[in-house]
C-alpha cells in the first residue's frame, strides 16, 4: 500500500511542520514528469493485478485458527528467493499493513494479447504455492478479505495482549500493535492518523439481527472514554486502522497508451466500481459478529479518517483550512476526461492556490482540480532522511500525498525517468477465495476495458449517483437486492470520446434522464429493451477476435462465474460464508462468530482454495478444473 522509505519516521508534530513544503515540491515534481512525458502516445497496453493475502495457522486440537504475525520474515524470503536472485522470477512479493499480510503481483506485467489471459490463473497459482512452500505445515496463505475474528482476543499468533495506552500507535482496545508490519511506515501511518485526527478512529457497523441477537444490541466499554462515547448500538464498534487496512482485496492497474486515453479509462471505470465491488462482496463478519454488510469499503474508509472535528464539519474551522466531506479513502470526487465534465456534480474542495499553480503552469482545468483536490491532504508519514530531495528527478513528496488518497481509482503518472507509461488503477475489488475467482474478476475488467476502448463506450453518470451507487454496493446480498444507476445508451458514441467527447446529445439535450435504476444482473447480463449487458457486450467481442481455443476456453470460463454471480445462480463469497455461519451447529442465531465456527470457516475456505473440496454454490460445477502444471495450464475436460 504505497511508498516504501527507509529512515527515521517523524513524529506527527514534526510531519505537520513540513507540510507545506512536502505539498510544494510533491507539485513541483508532479510538474516535471507532467512537461516531461504528458505528450507522450503509443505507450503499449500492459496491466497486472495485485493480490492481498493473510497468513493463518490452524490448530486442529483446540479447533483454532490465527493470523500468524511473520509476513516481514516470509517476504524477505520470497524476495530472496525471486527477484533478487532472478531479476525474471515470474513472481514479485511485498508488504503490507498487517504483519500477517503479504502482497503478490506477477513478475511481469501482462501484456495486450488475448492469449495472456490464460496465463494469469496459472501465475496466481504459482504465488499461492511460492508463498505456501515457505509455511509451517499448519499454516495456510488464504486470500480471505477480512479475518471474522480480527480484533478478538487471541486472534494472532504469538498472541499479544492490546495496550490502550498512550505511545503505542493504536492505542485499540482490541488490535495489538504487534499486528502491525514492523516496517515504520505502517506504524507511523497509524499513530498520525490518530494525532491529526485527534483522537482515536472509529468504526462502526451495523450488527446482522439474528433471531437470538439481543436487540437493542448494545456492548460497553467503561475502561475507555472515546470508546464509550463512540460506539453506537446496534453496531460493531472498532477503533483502529488494523480493522481496516488488515483487510484483503485485488486490484488491477492498467498503462494506457496516452494520458488522455488514461483519463477516459480513469471515468469509465469509475462508473464500474460499485457493481464490481458488490458482485466480488467478500466481508461479512467483522470482530467475531456477524454484520449486515458484505464489503469492507466503508471500514477501511473509517480506520484511516485522519480529518479532525473541524474538518469533519463537527467544530467552526480555527486551526483548519477546509471542511472535507470524506476520508482519504474513498470514492473519487471528480472526473477526468472532458466526457465527464459535465457530470462532476460532486462539490470538489480543492487547494486553490495549487489550483492555479498547475493552471499556470499549462495544465487544464480537469487535472488541476484533481491535483489540487488530492493535495489538500497533509503528508501522514515524513522521514527525517527524506525531506530534502531532487525534483527533476525524484517523486517521493509527491508520492507521500498521492499514495495516500485510497479511492476506487488511482490516476498514476510515470514515475520520473522510467519507461513506464500514464497508468491508472482499478481499486474496488474484494479477494476471493480460490485463484480461479480472482482471475475471473481481473479478466472481468480488463476486458472491459479492451472493450470500453474498442467500442467507444461511454458509462458516464453524475457523480453523485456513483457515490449513491457505491453506498448501496455495500449493503447485505445488494446484488440480488438492490438497484444502481446505470447509464441507459452506452454506445451512443459513435465518434472517439478519448480526445473528445463526440456526442452531440451531452451539450443539447441535457434534460432527457441518461441513467436510470438497473439490478446488477441486468447490468451485467443485460434485460431485452432495457439494457444490452456488459457480458453479452464481452462475448461479441470475443466472438470477433481471435483467440485460441484454450485461451476462449478459459475467457468463457471466467465470465459465466461473474454472469452467475450476477444472476443470483451462484452465491457472492458473503452469501456463501453467511450461510455456512448460520449452518453452524455451534451457531446459536445469536450473530456470535466463535473460534471454533471461525476455525470451520476458514478450514473449509482453504480446502476449496487448495481445491481439496467443492463448492458448487460457490463456484458452479461445470466449471472446467484448472490444475497448474510447470508453466502451462491443461482442461482435463
Ligand atoms: N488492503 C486495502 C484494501 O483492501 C488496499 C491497500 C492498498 O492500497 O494496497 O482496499
Ligand atoms: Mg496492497
Amino acid at each position: 500500500m504505497g511508498l516504501l522509505s527507509q529512515g527515521s519516521p517523524l513524529s506527527w508534530e514534526e510531519t505537520k511542520r513540513h507540510a507545506d513544503h512536502v505539498r510544494r515540491h510533491g507539485i513541483l515534481q508532479f510538474l516535471h514528469i507532467y512537461h516531461a512525458v504528458k505528450d507522450r502516445h503509443k505507450d503499449v497496453l500492459k496491466w497486472g493485478d495485485e493480490v492481498e493475502y493473510m497468513l493463518v495457522s490452524f490448530d486442529h486440537e483446540n479447533k483454532k485458527v490465527q493470523l500468524v504475525l511473520s509476513g516481514e520474515e516470509v517476504l524477505e524470503t520470497l524476495q530472496e528467493k525471486g527477484e533478487r536472485t532472478n531479476p525474471n522470477h515470474p513472481t514479485l512479493w511485498r508488504p503490507e499493513y498487517g504483519s500477517y499480510m503479504i502482497e503478490g503481483t506477477p513478475g511481469q506485467p501482462y501484456g495486450g494479447t488475448m492469449s495472456e489471459f490464460n496465463t494469469v490463473e496459472a501465475n496466481m497459482r504459482k504465488r499461492r504455492k511460492e508463498a505456501t512452500s515457505l509455511l509451517e505445515e499448519n499454516q495456510a496463505l488464504c486470500t480471505i478479505t477480512s479475518f471474522p475474528r480480527l480484533g478478538c482476543p487471541g486472534f494472532t499468533i504469538p498472541e499479544y495482549t492490546p495496550n490502550p495506552v498512550e505511545g503505542g500507535a493504536s492505542k485499540s482496545l482490541f488490535f495489538p500493535d504487534e499486528a502491525i508490519n514492523k516496517h515504520p511506515r505502517f506504524s507511523t501511518l497509524t499513530r498520525n492518523i490518530r494525532h491529526r485526527r485527534g483522537e482515536k478512529v472509529v468504526i462502526n457497523v451495523p450488527i446482522f439481527k439474528d433471531k437470538n441477537t439481543p436487540s437493542p444490541f448494545i456492548e460497553t466499554f467503561p475502561e475507555d472514554d472515546e470508546a464509550a462515547k463512540a460506539s453506537k448500538p446496534d453496531h460493531i464498534y472498532m477503533d483502529a486502522m488494523g480493522f481496516g487496512m488488515g483487510n484483503c482485496c485485488l486490484q488491477v492497474t492498467f498503462q494506457a497508451c496516452s494520458i488522455s486515453e488514461a483519463r477516459y479509462l480513469y471515468d469509465q471505470l469509475a462508473t464500474i466500481c460499485p457493481i464490481v465491488m458488490a458482485l466480488s462482496a467478500a466481508s461479512p463478519f467483522y470482530r467475531g459478529y456477524v454484520s449486515d454488510i458484505d464489503c469492507r469499503w466503508g471500514v477501511i474508509s473509517a480506520s484511516v479518517d485522519d480529518r479532525t472535528r473541524e474538518e469533519r464539519g463537527l467544530e467552526p474551522l480555527k486551526n483548519n483550512n477546509f471542511r472535507i466531506s470524506k476520508s482519504r479513502y474513498d470514492s473519487i470526487d471528480s472526473y477526468l476526461s472532458k466526457c465527464g465534465e459535465k457530470y462532476n456534480d460532486i462539490d470538489l474542495t480543492i487547494d486553490k492556490e495549487i489550483y492555479e499553480q498547475l493552471l499556470q503552469e499549462g495544465i487544464d482545468h480537469l487535472l488541476a482540480q484533481h491535483v489540487a483536490h488530492l493535495f489538500i491532504r497533509d503528508p501522514l508519514t515524513l522521514f527525517e532522511e527524506k525531506i530534502h530531495l531532487d525534483d527533476a528527478n525524484e517523486s517521493d513528496h509527491f508520492e507521500n500525498i498521492q499514495s495516500t488518497n485510497w479511492q476506487t481509482m488511482r490516476f498514476k503518472p510515470p514515475p520520473p525517468n522510467s519507461d513506464i507509461g500514464w497508468r491508472v488503477e482499478f481499486r474496488p475489488m474484494e479477494v476471493q477465495l480460490t485463484d480461479f475467482e480472482n482471475s475471473a474478476y481481473v479478466v472481468f475488467v480488463v476486458l472491459l476495458t479492451r472493450v470500453i476502448l474498442s467500442y467507444k463506450l461511454d458509462f458516464l453518470i453524475p457523480l453523485s449517483k456513483v457515490d449513491e451507487n457505491m453506498k448501496v454496493a455495500q449493503k447485505r446480498d445488494a446484488v440480488l437486492r438492490d438497484m444502481f444507476y446505470f447509464r441507459k445508451d452506452i454506445c451512443k458514441g459513435g465518434n472517439a470520446v478519448v480526445d473528445g467527447c463526440g456526442k452531440a446529445q451531452h451539450s443539447t439535450e441535457p434534460a432527457v434522464e441518461e441513467y436510470t435504476l438497473m439490478s446488477i444482473d441486468t447490468i451485467i447480463n443485460g434485460k431485452e429493451g432495457v439494457f444490452p449487458g456488459l457480458i453479452p457486450i464481452l462475448n461479441s467481442y470475443l466472438e470477433n477476435m481471435e483467440v485460441d481455443v484454450d485461451t476462449r476456453c478459459s475467457i468463457l470460463n471466467y465470465l459465466k462465474l461473474i454472469k452467475k454471480r450476477a444472476s443470483g445462480e451462484l452465491m457472492t463469497v458473503a452469501r456463501w460464508m453467511r450461510e455456512f455461519i448460520a449452518n453452524h451447529p455451534d451457531y446459536k442465531q445469536d450473530s456470535v462468530i466463535t473460534d471454533e465456527m471461525n476455525y470451520s470457516l476458514l478450514l473449509k475456505c482453504n480446502q476449496i482454495a487448495n481445491e481439496l473440496c467443492e463448492c458448487p454454490e460457490l463456484l458452479g460445477s461445470a466449471f472446467r478444473k484448472v490444475k497448474y502444471s510447470g508453466s502451462k495450464t491443461e482442461s482435463s475436460n
